[in-house]
């Protein structure tokens, strides 16, 4: 068993928070609570278009309301402040200028995918493999491109495979070069992308435990790339079930899925924990419980490794009212 866990939620307070995200906190704070170790809520807010500080409220409260709680973070601070991206963005510069001293960045002009960089890479996003075109313009093409439009900045990836072993999932591989290529590490417009900033900050807090939704598997290999570059030591990870709709559809903020305003509505907070235990297979049926009377049971093995469809959840609590 890891001692001295620090284990963290990260969640983008780009929305409420919908189904899917609870479960992931309520496993994240499990896992973490049941090995005595610490919490930490990071806003993960890079994105000036898509975040706003009343969203970042509400995720704390819809937290809190269902009995979640966190040692260090937004609103309550601690020895890693500040807690909030937006206002860490000095530190990513630092991370960015030791990449860039490694000669392993570089400026590129395309325009696609650039718009998602500061969010982390869900299923169904269109991100996408990176065909390396802006690594070798040569000084005169930059210059004549820099003339319509300030680049964007990728990471030069090597063609090395990279693994790791998944907490929950077991081992994973991917060769960086075939799978993503180079990728984003900052916009444009300056802002950091999210594969830079969540490895900046996991590894500057001193995270040791990386709870997290399945989609984010195969950011992982990147992200332990960056771990190396920057020599910090990675967390481990378990990605956690994404919770699916009809025909394996991924929730999502976006598609306004049940969001946590709805969930309050019509659910106690035991009765909402209970049906999250149940998907985690922590319950054999839902039945209302509190998150830290599960503390004492929670157990990885009994946690699926496969999406979760809770379309009939939909279908039932749509039809309770
Ligand atoms: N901020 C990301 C999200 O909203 C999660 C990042 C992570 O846990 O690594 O999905």
């Amino acid at each position: 068993m890891e001692t001295n866990v620090r284990g963290r939620f990260a969640p983008s307070p780009s929305g409420r928070m919908h189904l899917g995200n609870l479960f992931t906190a309520l496993l994240a704070w499990l896992s973490v609570r049941s090995a005595g170790g610490t919490m930490v809520l990071r806003m993960e807010d890079l994105d000036p278009d898509r975040c706003r500080p009343e969203y970042a409220q509400l995720l704390a409260d819809d937290l809190r309301w269902l009995g979640l709680d966190w040692d260090e973070g937004y609103e309550v601070g601690g020895p890693h402040g500040p807690y909030s991206q937006s206002e860490r963005t000095e530190y990513y510069a630092q991370c960015f200028r030791t990449l860039e001293e490694k000669g392993l960045v570089y400026p590129c002009y395309c325009t696609r995918a650039e718009r998602l960089a500061a969010s982390a890479p869900h299923r169904g996003d269109g991100q996408e493999w990176y065909s390396g075109r802006c690594r070798t313009l040569s000084q005169e093409e930059r210059a004549e491109l820099e003339r319509t439009r300030r680049p964007a900045w990728r990471l030069m990836v090597s063609t090395e495979s990279m693994s790791f072993i998944d907490g929950h999932i077991g081992h994973y591989e991917e060769q960086l070069h075939a799978g993503h290529s180079d990728f984003l590490i900052r916009r444009s417009d300056g802002v950091y992308a999210y594969q830079l900033a969540v490895v900046a900050d996991d590894g500057e807090m001193a995270i040791t435990q990386v709870v997290r939704g399945a989609d984010l598997l195969s950011s992982t290999p990147r992200q332990m790339y960056l771990y190396r570059l920057l020599g910090m030591t990675p967390p481990t990870f378990y990605h956690v079930p994404l919770l699916v709709a009809e025909n394996g559809r991924r929730l999502s903020k976006r598609e306004r899925d049940l969001d946590l305003g709805e969930l309050r509505r019509r659910f106690t907070p035991q009765e909402l924990t209970g049906h999250l235990a149940a998907l985690a297979g922590l319950l054999d049926r839902p039945e209302p419980v509190s998150p830290a009377e599960l503390v004492s049971q929670f157990s990885w093995s009994s946690i699926p490794t496969h999406d979760l469809d809770v379309s009939n959840f939909f279908h039932t609590i749509l039809g309770k009212s």
